[in-house]
């Protein structure tokens, strides 16, 4: 046999093998376990908690008035759970655990939702702050972003404060009112006010991901997306500094003309694609999950890496996973047709994959333009998160309690191209987990900050029953 032979077959028998030891990771079988509980209170508070106008950075009094229906509402947790209002409108609830040596844990949501703009009001199939109930629906905006979650939350602690349960370790919920103009007052002061007090969080919980149907091409199960990191974005104007003039006599090249091709070479050559630990840890999960023919490229990036990275970032989410994004958003020229504009520009939004950072980027912008007369601002950045262990305890310890309230999915770890209130923690936390225990289909998920925004009472139920387990057993 020659030894090219020799080294094909290898290579198959090799492939075959890593192939058929793919398997999932998700370990233990879990009893499905439906907590007892009462979704038909907590539909009608999330239904009543739509009705207040909370929107960021407007109606204080909408915030106030949306703290005491907390208040009468969940009279057992403002009696026994300690409430701390910061900044006037952002809440923070410590529940005193039977272990005081152990670390914290922390869940989090918002109360501040996006506007609603005024000529997609009458789109709405229910005025968008009615939360009206309809066909197994409670409608109007902030019910999937982001009452859901506090109603569920503090529904699952009333419920146990009832049988006079106790958690395990301290129970911390913070809820931020700016969360959508990115949380200054709210969770980043929140996190200040622990960090000084010396306090170290065994886990957060936070927004981000869901259980997804229909989301991942080709993977069988639902998948229980748990974010364990989140991309850094970047704003950036550039601008050409041009002069005006008249535009009968225009010099070879406008302003306008060189940040056109500023953006075509920033669109031509982006930053370099990567598999980052979380995509990595998400392959790892729902590879085995998936058809024959992914199933044999994923178990073998060693190989088929180069084919991987082509295919994966043809579709934009693929795209997103694999590299740090760029998107022109914004551009501005003259007032008139025949006035050259005196100094236009084009505003760029970068979303940054982990392991690329600001100043990376500030680096490839520059030298991919590479043209002196652009001048280039930024105008808001941030860093991509840490990545927690999509490995460690306390992923496992959520993975087994969204097993209990969705049996089917595949649970994985993510990336999450949003930002969230969430990573103002990371002083206090090493290990954040961006997850919303609800079952969410790609059609469904279009809704939020949109029209018709709505979650189902089923979802309802689950929530509750999830933060039930998770208090219990934390
Ligand atoms: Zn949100």
């Amino acid at each position: 046999m020659s030894i090219l032979l020799f080294f094909l077959l290898s290579l198959f028998l090799l492939i075959l093998y890593r192939t058929h030891t793919f398997q999932k990771k998700s370990g233990d079988f879990l009893e499905p376990k439906k907590e007892k509980i009462d979704p038909e209170r907590a539909i009608e508070n999330l239904s009543a908690a739509i009705g207040f106008r909370t929107i960021s950075g407007k109606n204080p009094e909408e915030f106030e008035r949306f703290i005491s229906f907390l208040e009468k509402t969940y009279p057992r947790v403002h009696g026994e759970l300690k409430r701390e209002i910061i900044n006037e409108h952002s809440l923070l609830y410590h529940w005193a655990g039977k272990n005081q040596s152990e670390k914290a844990a922390l869940l989090m949501a918002h109360s501040d939702v996006v506007p609603v703009e005024e000529d997609t009001e009458k789109e709405w199939t229910h005025p968008p702050f009615s939360g009206k109930r309809a066909d197994g629906f409670i409608w109007g905006r902030g019910a999937m972003d982001n009452k859901n979650n506090i109603i569920a939350q503090l529904e699952a602690v009333e419920e146990l404060l009832a049988s006079s349960f106790k958690p395990g370790r301290d129970i911390f919920l913070a809820y931020g009112h700016d969360e959508e103009i990115r949380g200054p007052d709210g969770a980043l002061a929140i996190a200040d006010l622990l960090k000084e007090r010396g306090i170290d969080l065994y886990l957060v919980l936070d927004e981000g991901g869901g259980v997804m149907e229909g989301v991942i091409k080709d993977l069988s199960t639902p998948a229980g997306l748990v974010g364990t990191a989140e991309k850094g974005f970047v704003n950036l104007k550039l601008t050409a500094r041009s002069g005006g003039g008249h535009s009968a006599t225009p010099p070879t090249i406008t302003g306008l003309g060189r940040l056109a091709r500023a953006v075509v070479r920033l669109e031509a050559k982006k930053m370099r694609p990567r598999i980052s630990k979380p995509v990595r840890e998400m392959l790892n999960h729902i590879g085995p999950e998936m058809s024959p023919g992914k199933r044999l490229v994923i178990a073998n990036l060693w190989l088929f890496h180069p084919l991987f990275i082509r295919k994966f970032s043809a579709f934009p989410e693929g795209n997103a996973l694999l590299r740090t994004t760029v998107a022109p958003t914004m551009a501005e020229g003259s007032k008139a047709s025949n006035v050259l504009p005196d100094s236009p520009s084009v505003t760029i939004n970068f979303r940054l994959l982990p392991g690329d950072s600001v100043n990376d980027l500030l680096d490839h912008v520059k030298k991919t333009v590479a043209d002196n007369e652009i001048e280039i601002e930024v105008l808001s950045a941030f860093e991509p998160s840490l990545v927690s262990d999509g490995r460690g305890e306390e992923f496992q310890f959520l993975r087994d309690r969204i097993l209990e309230t969705f049996p089917q999915a595949t649970v994985a770890p993510y990336l999450v191209f949003g930002g969230t209130d969430s990573r103002h923690f990371e002083p206090v936390c090493s290990q954040i987990f961006r997850f919303s225990p609800m079952k969410i289909k790609g059609t469904e998920l279009k809704r939020v900050h949109a029209v018709d925004e709505r979650i189902s009472e089923e979802n309802i139920e689950r929530m509750v029953s999830f933060y039930k387990s998770f208090l219990e057993k934390i």
